[in-house]
């Protein structure tokens, strides 16, 4: 849908990405397998180049079944355009390739999803590329980090585990003024709930294996820029990596997306209750979920997002390892693994204190991360309810 329609997102969610008449009146896109493309003739084959947009050249650079869910996507995200790729890690290591060389400094938030750290500490390290971590509440000060050799701010907002908010606009601000490139790790609030380019971030990544696909089946990730130019900047790194997301997989992602809007209002609502319920607890020392009204995040969530996803923490006053075991070990509901965003509630321990760097995470509880699905609260809360009984038995 071209921008100068602006729809609801509800609507636009809907239609995006969709064009049913080019294929026979189809509502879905098609899926189309394809390694080798034909052409008709020397002139067609000499025309085909992987850089232009749309076109089909080769399986690797993209058949219409990824082109129109990237379309979509962009669409959401408010973007110029988009591509995707076979997993929100490998959107993440993409987006960073296409901006850094050796004796580059990279500034990133010390809240970030693991693996990016992991990129950084590893295999950027080893080619030269020096990682500054920051405290993710650093607002406007990341000018006072910023050196001539930054290639990158990396954000992430709320951050991984701990759901600190950042100032995006405040960031951006600051490193535009010193020409210093913007990257959000966007996954929380899904293509729907934050508008990262209107906030002034250049490059906005999803790891769409969560809220976009919303079933717990696909991996897959995105990678949407601001500009023509940053397109065109990030796609180089793609077809440098060889990275290729499969046709099955950008259909299930195109048919999740479309009840992406109903399925996070539930989610925002369930999870609000849950975390509610949570703060009268006894063995709940902190809840750590932007949306509540007393959290440090709250004003800053209120201003740039329009909903809550249904991912937050939890810290427990402490316990000791057998009775935490006891209690996840006998969940009904919630289930006890990585990854988020499909219509099934998630419990995940977890301990920040060793990961950070630039911050202290000194919260003496362990963290837990829950992902509240699309069941009846109510029900979520007697399954967590009942978790809590069994501590006092193990
Ligand atoms: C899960 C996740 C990713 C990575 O996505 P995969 O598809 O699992 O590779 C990236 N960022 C955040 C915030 C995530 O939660």
């Amino acid at each position: 849908m071209s921008p100068k329609s602006p729809k609801h997102t509800e609507t636009r969610l809907v239609h995006a990405g969709r064009r049913s008449s080019q294929y026979h009146g189809v509502v879905n896109p098609p899926v189309f397998h394809a390694s080798t493309i034909l052409f008709d003739s020397l002139a067609e084959l000499e025309k085909a180049g992987a850089s232009k947009p749309g076109k089909v050249t080769y399986g690797r650079h993209g058949t219409p079944t990824r082109f129109l869910l990237e379309e979509a996507v962009a669409d959401l995200e408010g973007g110029y355009g988009t591509l995707c790729v076979s997993s929100g890690a490998a959107a993440i290591t993409n987006a960073i390739l296409a901006y850094v060389k050796p004796g580059d400094h990279i500034l990133v938030t010390d809240s970030t999803y693991f693996p990016t750290r992991n990129l950084c500490n590893t295999f950027l390290k080893k080619f030269g590329i020096e990682t500054e971590y920051y405290d993710p509440t650093i607002g406007g000060d990341i000018a006072g980090l910023i050196r001539d050799n930054t290639a990158l701010v990396w954000c992430e907002s709320p951050g991984s585990l701990t759901f600190e908010m950042q100032d995006i606009p405040a960031i951006s601000n600051a490193a535009h003024a010193r020409g210093v490139k913007v990257l959000l790790d966007n996954t929380w609030a899904s293509p729907i709930l934050c508008r990262p380019f209107e906030l002034g971030v250049d490059v906005s990544v999803q790891a769409g294996t969560k809220y976009i696909v919303g079933h717990s089946d696909v991996m897959l990730g995105s990678i949407t820029t601001k500009t023509e130019e940053d397109l065109l900047t990030v796609k180089k790194q793609i077809l440098i990596a060889g990275d290729a997301v499969g046709p099955d997989d950008c259909y299930l992602a195109q048919r999740g997306m479309r009840t992406l809007a109903v399925r996070l209002k539930q989610h925002h609502e369930s999870g609000l209750k849950v975390a509610n319920w949570l703060l009268t607890r006894p063995e709940v020392k902190r809840v750590l979920h932007p949306a509540l009204p007393d959290d440090p995040g709250h004003a800053i969530w209120k201003r740039d997002f329009s909903g809550a996803s249904g991912l937050f923490s939890f810290v427990m006053e402490p316990v000791e390892k057998p009775q935490l075991a006891n209690m996840l070990d006998n969940m009904e509901l919630f289930g006890m693994g990585f990854s988020w965003g499909g219509f099934e509630s998630l419990i995940l321990p977890s301990d920040p204190t060793k990961i950070r760097t630039a911050t202290k995470w000194d919260e003496n509880g362990i963290l837990i991360r829950l992902h509240i699905g699309l069941e009846d609260p109510d029900d979520l809360i007697a399954d967590l309810d009942a978790g809590f009984e069994r501590l006092k038995t193990a």
